[in-house]
């Protein structure tokens, strides 16, 4: 690990005329279920615009949080102090074919990935739902697509610059195992991640098969399903309304109740694209980058828990008993995905293959009961939880589930010994 040469000193930072940035302006999430309004927000165009924010901030006192694309339904962008919108510190800064690395600064968009990563004959593993997220933002809270043949974004990370507590630029490589690890998933507690560094994979087209089978069906069907299939997911309906609150495509005139819209994704060959590429409904076929996204424009809250995919099935089942028993009022579908393990620290993936449960709550509705049931019972399955997504973790349940979670800390209290980039939630959980 090497600091940058440059200037570390905080004392050399002057004001904040020269940046663009307003003071006292509400912040309010995706969701509309967070918001915050910080005494500057500041919009940095450049990497030393936001060095010399975080070295005011640390010279003013006050603390600081970065703002990716505000896709967390959890409050770990909120801060009084000082918002730091990297949503113009943007680019692909470089890709490597042979050793198949990508590098880009730590406000680019997921979408920004896809173009010149297939240039360069390369792509991205695996993708989520949507594409919106900023590569660091993804990165701090362990964001995912599906397949148990594929990690996290962040189990991808082989490299990283941060500016840390001490207003250091810090170059984290494979070398610093320790640190890598830390940062692989770390809320934005380590600093400000400036460029990263990931893994990625030859570019492949994929194949899509959308189908709406009863959960019997998928019952049958689950070992083969989840082994056989490059990325498979499904969403359970519980009610005949599930399947519209997500925009998902539905066949008309057909219950979906007891039913998912269940997606599989499989590499296939094209060699003419022109000729090729299918946009047919349900049976998509083009470069992966262009499947991997979907809808989700009417806003939801999210809860995302995690399990050792051993228990998928019976998890899976206890769920949709709650939801059918206690929760008859509750439509919103009930998400099902597989994550491959990995090492990061505070990864919620760490050792363990995982299956992913989320179920969403209405805005404006009192989904609480709901979701605490939801906790209670995934509880009994050792669930760790989306850091971006509603969880009811604290500190005494996390060191439980995290066997790294004291090395944890002590990274980010080497990176960042003042708690610079700490807010209320994040002291709460990991200070
Ligand atoms: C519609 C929708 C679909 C989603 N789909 C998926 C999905 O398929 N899979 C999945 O796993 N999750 C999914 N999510 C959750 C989402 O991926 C995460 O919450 C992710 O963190 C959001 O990225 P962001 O850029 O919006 O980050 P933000 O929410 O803005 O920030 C998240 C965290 O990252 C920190 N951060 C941001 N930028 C930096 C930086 N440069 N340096 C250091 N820290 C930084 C912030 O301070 C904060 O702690 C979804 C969310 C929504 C709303």
């Amino acid at each position: 690990m090497s600091s940058e040469p440059s200037n570390p000193s905080p004392k050399g930072s002057s004001s904040l005329s020269a940046i663009d940035h307003t003071l006292h302006q509400q912040w309010t999430n995706w969701g509309g279920n967070q918001s915050a309004t910080p005494a500057y927000t500041v919009r940095p165009r450049t990497e030393q615009e936001v060095i010399d924010t975080v070295r005011f901030a640390i010279r003013e006192g006050y603390p600081v949080r970065a703002l990716g694309a505000g896709h967390s339904f959890t409050p770990v962008v909120q801060t009084g102090g000082v918002l730091i919108d990297m949503a113009h510190v943007s680019a692909v800064t470089g890709t490597d074919p042979a050793k198949r690395r990508v590098r880009a600064l730590g406000g680019t968009a997921i979408r920004e990935f896809g173009p010149p990563l297939w240039e360069a004959g390369l792509s991205l593993a695996n993708q989520g739902d949507v594409d919106h997220q900023s590569i660091a933002g993804a990165l701090s809270t362990g964001t995912h697509g599906s397949g148990i043949h594929f990690g996290s974004f962040s189990s991808t990370l082989r490299w990283a610059r941060i500016l840390n507590g001490h207003g250091e630029v810090v170059e984290v490589t494979e070398k610093d195992v320790r640190e890598l690890r830390a940062a692989q998933v770390a809320l934005g507690t380590l600093g400000i991640l400036l460029e990263v560094e990931l893994e990625v994979v030859p570019r492949y087209y994929l194949q899509e098969k959308i189908t709406y089978p009863t959960f019997e069906e998928t019952r049958a069907n689950w070992a083969t399903d989840i082994a056989e299939n490059r990325h498979y997911s499904f969403l359970w309906c519980p009610h005949p309304d599930s399947g519209a609150l997500y925009e998902l495509p539905t066949p008309p005139g057909e219950s979906m109740v007891n039913r998912s819209y269940t997606k599989r994704y499989n590499e296939v060959d094209v060699t003419d694209e022109g000729a090729e590429v299918s946009t047919a409904k349900g049976a998509r076929r083009d470069r992966a980058y262009r499947i991997y996204p979907g809808g989700f424009g009417i806003p939801f809250h999210e809860l995302e828990y995690y399990v050792d995919s051993r228990h998928a099935l019976e998890a899976v089942e206890a769920m949709q008993d709650l939801m059918r028993t206690r929760h008859p009022e509750q439509e919103y579908p009930l998400e099902v995905r597989w994550v491959k393990r990995d090492e990061g620290l505070l990864s919620p993936f760490q050792d363990r293959d995982t299956t992913v449960l989320s179920v969403s709550g209405a805005p404006g509705a009192n989904y609480w009961p709901y979701l605490l049931d939801v906790d209670n019972l995934l509880r009994e399955y050792k669930a760790r939880a989306h850091w971006g997504k509603i969880h009811f973790l604290t500190r005494d349940r996390v060191a439980e589930l995290y066997p790294d979670f004291d090395q944890f800390v002590a990274v980010r209290r080497e990176f960042d010994p003042n708690g610079v980039f700490l807010n209320d939630h994040t002291r709460a959980l990991v200070a």
